[in-house]
Parts: structure tokens; C-alpha cells; sequence
């Protein structure tokens, strides 16, 4: 089962993931582990990919995917994976087509997580932490007893810089780059859209739905 996820940050991929790789026992491939993995294991890749990371500049395409292509071929990865983060752009995409077509493998899927952007925007700002012990909060969708107070430990509680509507913001706007993703997967027709503006229970059972049938 070779499968992709697409989706916005905060559409809550994460959560889709984890129960993806418990339940149909598939690795997580995801970019930023496959980097750290690379690095850790001090391979010629990972020392290229280190010095780009330490010196703040984007990893380039080739290298990323023969970061990939080395992720695909451990043994873990033969009998399927859940790719996650990669690729974030069309010639990603391309390469990755042309990586999987060498390696004799083929996506079966990708899976859209689709919140509208206005809304992940509400989600992301409206988050609150705990200064004190950490619980998180939501000003809409999980408020204290007591605005602005945990409930838990009666800590304070605040925005993370990350959560401002401006860093939020600059971030939607790197990722508006799976817009041309979607479309590329679209017509290629390997693109199942889950409506991500539900519960979690009923977000799984889609994505569930949709690779049991993949499966058989
Ligand atoms: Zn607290």
C-alpha cells in the first residue's frame, strides 16, 4: 500500500498518520525524519544534507530525493509507505514519478486532508498554552473555565509566537504550494479529498474506508 497525504498545516494530518501506520502497519516517511535519520547515520547524504540544514538554506531537490529513494529501498518500506511532506512541490512531484517508476513502485493513493484556509487559520491563532504545566486551549473549540487561567494548575495562559495570525499566515502561504500538488494528483486520478472539517473519528473513517478498499 503506497500511499501520500496532502493537506494544510493544522488539517490534522498527524493524527490521520499515526493511526494509518498502527493500523496498516506502514512506515511513516516523512521529510524531516528521513534528514534527521540521514544525518544520524553520518552517510555521505546526511553530511550534504547537515550542511545545508546548519547553513540555513533549502535542501535542493536532487538531494531530497536521493534522501528519499534511500528511505524507499529499507526494508521496511516493501511492502508500502505513507508518505508525508514530500513532495511540496511539481518538480518534486515529477521527480518523485520518475524515483517510484525506476524503483518499480507506484503511488495507490493520495490522500487530500481539505480544511478551507480561513478556517485553519482560526484554529492555529485561536490555540492557548499553559505557561505553567503546558495543557493547551482553544478560545472557540476548548476554553478554560476561566478566560485567559488553566484549569488545570490555574497557570496563565498565552499565544506561542508561532500561533500569531502573522507567523500563521506566512506559513499557509509556503504551503499554498500544494495547491498545484492537488491539481497534479487530481488528474492523474489518484486524488481522494477527505473533508478534514469534522472529528477526527469521522475524518479516520473515511481514510480508513478508502485504503481497506485499496487493500483488498
Ligand atoms: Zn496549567
Amino acid at each position: 500500500m503506497q500511499v501520500m497525504l496532502l493537506g494544510l498545516p493544522g488539517a490534522g494530518k498527524g493524527t490521520q498518520a499515526e493511526r494509518i501506520t498502527q493500523t496498516f502497519g506502514i512506515p511513516h516517511i516523512s521529510t524531516g525524519d528521513m534528514f534527521r535519520a540521514a544525518i544520524a547515520a553520518g552517510t555521505p547524504l546526511g553530511l550534504q544534507v547537515q550542511s545545508y540544514l546548519k547553513s540555513g538554506r533549502l535542501v535542493p531537490d536532487g538531494v531530497t530525493i536521493a534522501v528519499v529513494r534511500e528511505r524507499l529501498l529499507e526494508p521496511d518500506a516493501s511492502r508500502g509507505f505513507l508518505l508525508d511532506g514530500f513532495p511540496r512541490t511539481l518538480p518534486q512531484a515529477e521527480a518523485l514519478d520518475a524515483l517510484l517508476n525506476d524503483l518499480g513502485k507506484a503511488l495507490d493513493v493520495v490522500l487530500y486532508i481539505h480544511v478551507p484556509q480561513e478556517v485553519l487559520l482560526a484554529r492555529l491563532t485561536g490555540r492557548r498554552v499553559c505557561k505553567t504545566c503546558g495543557a493547551t486551549y482553544h478560545v472557540h473549540f476548548q476554553p478554560p473555565a476561566v478566560e485567559g487561567v488553566c484549569d488545570k494548575c490555574q497557570g496563565e495562559l498565552y499565544q506561542r509566537p508561532d500561533d500569531t495570525e502573522e507567523a500563521v499566515s506566512t506559513r499557509l502561504e509556503q504551503y499554498r504550494q500544494t495547491e498545484p500538488l492537488v491539481r497534479y494528483y487530481q488528474e492523474r486520478n489518484l486524488l481522494r479529498q477527505v473533508d478534514g472539517q469534522r472529528t477526527i473519528e469521522d475524518v479516520w473513517a473515511d481514510v480508513r474506508g478508502i485504503l481497506e478498499k485499496i487493500q483488498r
